[in-house]
């Protein structure tokens, strides 16, 4: 089983005074239990990065910190964007690509999803590719072709030193924020899958998270019966207990299955 990864994506919540505050609660909790097999991410808005990088050096905190977006372009006229040299100028090592919000609101399109990815990648940032499907996708049965197709869209043609930086988080539309979980045998055979997917885009030891109302309670069993490699965690990672618990989760079902 993979070191798991839990990343914490805040979405547009939390000014800067806000994300220096819930850093400092994670380090407090971090360092009176520390996560000994999880790897932990936090996703603030774009103007709060400075800060919580800042709190996290400057405090030895045990996480990382990432984006939620990046420009695909390099630098230039491209108003309102941030790029990627910026974000690792701050010590940002990872960026959500294609996050189902960016897809559905702001017109990220399959194309720009994978120019995105490999703009990220290819200056050496871990990205997490978002996939999933609309409810009536997954009504009509169609999910895996869905998936698959949007996998083959971001993934093909990924070069040797990209493919190691790449992370899928499965994210059911269905189930962001709307408190609407999907099952454990939903999410095991989604993960196998993508798993198989991956697989046959050369991204053999790929890591595959779950995300779409995860929270304390449900973390366990997504873990050992979803058999995911860790979660995306949107409402619940606004606050330091259940971000930890859904994380210590995750650390007790490596610590029983290694
Ligand atoms: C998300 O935004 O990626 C997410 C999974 O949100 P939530 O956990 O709130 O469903």
């Amino acid at each position: 089983m993979t070191r798991p990864l839990v990343v914490g994506n805040w979405k547009m919540n939390l000014d800067y005074v806000e994300a220096v505050h819930l850093t400092q609660q994670i380090g407090v909790i971090l360092k009176n239990k520390p996560l000994e097999h999880v790897e932990l991410v936090v996703v603030p808005p774009f103007v709060d990065l400075r800060s919580v990088t800042s709190v996290v050096e400057s405090e030895r905190i045990a996480v990382g910190v990432g984006a939620q977006h990046a420009s695909r372009h390099e630098a230039g006229a491209h108003t309102g964007e941030v790029s990627v040299s910026m974000l690792q100028r701050l010590n940002v090592a990872w960026v959500l690509v294609g996050h189902s919000e960016r897809r559905a609101m702001y017109a990220m399109t399959d194309v720009v999803v994978a120019q995105t990815l490999r703009t990220v990648l290819g200056q050496g940032l871990n990205g997490v590719l978002c996939v999933g499907e609309e409810l009536s996708i997954r009504e009509a049965g169609r999910q895996d072709d869905f998936v698959t197709a949007q996998l083959h869209d971001a993934l093909e043609g990924l070069d040797e030193t990209s493919r190691p930086l790449v992370t899928i988080a499965y994210e059911p539309i269905w189930a962001i924020g709307s408190g609407l979980t999907a099952t454990t045998e939903q999410v095991r055979e989604m993960t196998e899958h993508i798993r198989t997917v991956a697989s046959s885009l050369s991204l053999g030891q790929v890591r595959v998270l779950y995300g779409g109302s995860v929270n304390a309670e449900n973390a366990a069993s997504l873990m050992t019966e979803g058999r995911v490699d860790g979660f995306l965690v949107g409402g619940a990672s606004l606050k330091a207990e259940s971000f930890l618990t859904i994380s210590q989760a995750a650390n007790d079902c490596y610590d029983g299955k290694r």
